[in-house]
């Protein structure tokens, strides 16, 4: 049974950077307003997630790392508008079964903490009490240590650290009430740093740097039409004085960080017709539809989002785009 685990937990978490992206969407989702991540060796040897969150509660804490159990979904119908980012509680559970995984956590009005370690979806010990500040720290260790293999491909942890400093870079971008740091263990220096803010701007400008910021325009489009294609969309595209070699796309659709290529692709061919100089722009998109419209239950690894009526709402951003584009090059 463990070995079926293990497969089925390494098919949840691909590489270090998807536990990643589970841990720091859990921090979301409990209100956290400052969530910092420390990685060593790519993640493999530890990854480290610490946010000031509502915490976990003592009585939680034994079917924390349980299969299915999540707190975030009740009955039938949350299935249907499901809003936060987590929803299958599947998460934690697969992280015991291929690496150590330990939380510390403390909840409103408590005065002491607890830590607690897990293994193969069960906890090692009793909760110990334990001095904390606020929030919920979890701690990964030895990521992949039953999986030879996947260990040997994944040796490469400059790769593997990058692709968490890009991930995180995303997060900074749209979760703007959200502080976020991320650093290699021991680096006094942090790679990605941001404070709470209430302006987009700001944290665009300081993650991906002044010469993006000062390029970007803003688009916005309110579609209230009771139709199919109800949806809202706002973010900032780069103008003519941006040139990189490559496209920068951070999507977000409702709250969720995904990826939709052919939305990609379609904007890359607006700017190739449009700014043929600068066609490879920096493009922040947030889309809010209803949540029937988006499927949810893909694979957890997928960050392909699958949407209802994708085609109108492509052809809907792109003309939003390419409207934008021929203003501010007039
Ligand atoms: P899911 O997010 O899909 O519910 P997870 O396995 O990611 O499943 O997490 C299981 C549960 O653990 C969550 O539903 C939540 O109740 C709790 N949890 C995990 N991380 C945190 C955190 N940082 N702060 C508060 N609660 C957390
Ligand atoms: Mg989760």
């Amino acid at each position: 049974e463990s070995v079926v685990n293990r497969i089925a937990a390494g098919e949840v978490i691909q590489r270090p950077v998807s536990a990643v992206k589970e841990l720091v969407e859990n921090s979301i989702d409990a209100h956290s307003t400052s969530i910092s991540v420390v990685v060593k060796d790519g993640g493999l040897k530890l990854i480290q997630v610490s946010d000031d969150g509502h915490g976990i509660r003592y009585e939680d804490l034994p079917i924390l790392c349980e299969r299915h159990t999540t707190s975030k979904l009740s009955t039938f119908e949350d299935l249907q508008s499901i809003k936060s980012m987590g929803f299958r509680g599947e998460a934690l559970a697969s992280m015991t079964y291929v690496g150590h995984v330990t939380a510390t956590t403390i909840t409103k009005g408590q005065l002491h903490g607890y830590r607690v370690s897990y293994r193969d979806g069960v906890m090692e010990h009793e909760p110990k009490a334990c001095a904390a500040v606020k929030g919920t720290q979890i701690m990964v260790e030895n990521l992949f240590y039953n999986m030879i293999a996947r260990r040997k491909t994944l040796q490469n942890s400059a790769d593997d650290y990058s692709k968490i400093v890009d991930l995180l870079s995303r997060f900074a971008v749209h979760h703007i009430h959200v502080g976020f740091s991320c650093r290699k263990h021991g680096a006094s220096r942090a790679d990605v740093h941001t404070v709470a803010t209430s302006s987009r701007l700001d944290a665009i400008r300081s993650v991906y740097g002044v010469s993006v910021a000062r390029s970007l325009i803003k688009i916005e489009n309110s579609d209230n039409n009771p139709s199919s294609s109800v949806f809202k969309m706002d973010g900032f595209i780069s103008d003519s004085n941006y040139v990189a070699k490559k496209i920068t796309m951070v999507l977000f659709i409702n709250d969720r960080l995904v990826e939709c290529t052919a939305l990609k692709r379609a904007i890359e061919i607006v700017y190739a017709a449009t700014l043929p100089k600068a066609s490879k722009p920096f493009v922040y998109i947030s889309v809010v539809l209803p949540p029937e419209h988006v499927d949810v239950n893909v694979h957890p690894t997928k960050r392909e989002v699958s949407l209802l009526n994708q085609e109108v709402i492509i052809e809907k951003i792109q003309s939003v785009v390419e409207s934008k584009l021929r203003n501010s090059n007039e």
